[in-house]
Order: structure tokens, then C-alpha cells, then sequence
């Protein structure tokens, strides 16, 4: 966007207070191009032009008053990923521990389940080991409630 200030020659409308702003004064001009077709190529943009008063009959600074307002309407950025879990630092060793046996656990369950667990590699899923593997789970998961919990993607 580029921003001037210049003679207003005739009249023109501010953008933020609506008021005219009076012929032979000084205001803000802001151009801009605005781009009906969102396509990377092509697509038609149009000059767009607003004016402000740099300073309105109360006083105000209409250019800065709508800057200011389009940057609060700005949505704020979120914080990405999960909140990391507060873990006490004595604990900590205990837990990266726990995760560990978990994903042993889960990888055996999953070689199970494709048939390349303990046996010959095309084995049927042997429910039972697989039934055991899941309590151990379980277990982990209360194991772990005493450091710092089970994770959301347990
Ligand atoms: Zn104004």
C-alpha cells in the first residue's frame, strides 16, 4: 500500500469518519490494489484509492485512528502446538522412561496385528498377546498419571 498526504483539489470522502474532507486542505491518501481473482495468474486488480483527514474538525487523526482499529480487528496469532505438560525435573527421567515402554508396547501390538510378531511373520494376531499388551498399557497410563500424565495422543 503506498500513503501520501496531498492537496485535496476537489472534495473527497474520509474512509474512517465518513465527513467530507474540504476542498485546498491536506489529507492522507492510501492506494491500494485490490485483486478480484484469487488465481496465482491472471485474474483482474483494481486501483483502489481512500482518503483521510490528517486532522478532522475534532482533532482526530482519522489515518492513525483506522490504522489503529485495523490492527486490533486483526485476528491474533494463536500459539501453535499443544501447551507443553509441566512435568517437575525429578520426575522427568521417570516419564521419558514410561513413553518409552509405551511405544515398545505399541510397536508389539502393532507387529501383532500385521502378523510380524514373535512367530513366523505371516502368524494370525495372537489376541491374547495382544489383549496382554493392551493391560500393560493400561498400566502405563496409570504409571504415568504420577508424572506429569498421559499424554492427549496416548
Ligand atoms: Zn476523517
Amino acid at each position: 500500500m503506498d500513503v501520501w498526504i496531498t492537496e485535496c483539489k476537489r472534495r473527497a470522502t474520509c474512509t474512517y469518519c465518513g465527513k467530507t474532507i474540504p476542498a485546498h486542505t491536506h489529507m492522507v491518501v492510501c492506494q491500494y490494489w485490490l485483486k478480484i481473482d484469487k488465481r496465482e495468474n491472471g485474474g483482474r486488480s483494481f486501483r483502489k484509492k481512500m482518503y483521510f483527514h490528517i486532522k478532522d474538525e475534532n482533532g482526530i487523526h482519522c489515518w492513525e485512528a483506522n490504522g489503529i482499529a485495523a490492527a486490533e480487528r486483526k485476528p491474533k496469532p494463536v500459539p501453535r502446538g499443544r501447551p507443553m505438560i509441566q512435568v517437575a525435573p525429578e520426575n522427568r527421567a521417570i516419564r521419558s522412561k514410561i513413553l518409552n515402554q509405551r511405544s515398545t508396547i505399541i510397536q508389539r501390538i502393532r507387529n501383532e496385528v500385521d502378523g510380524t510378531g514373535m512367530g513366523e511373520g505371516t502368524d494370525p494376531p495372537n489376541f491374547e498377546r495382544i489383549e496382554h499388551l493392551g493391560i500393560m498399557l493400561e498400566k502405563l497410563k496409570v504409571k504415568i498419571a504420577d508424572y506429569g500424565g498421559a499424554p492427549k495422543n496416548w
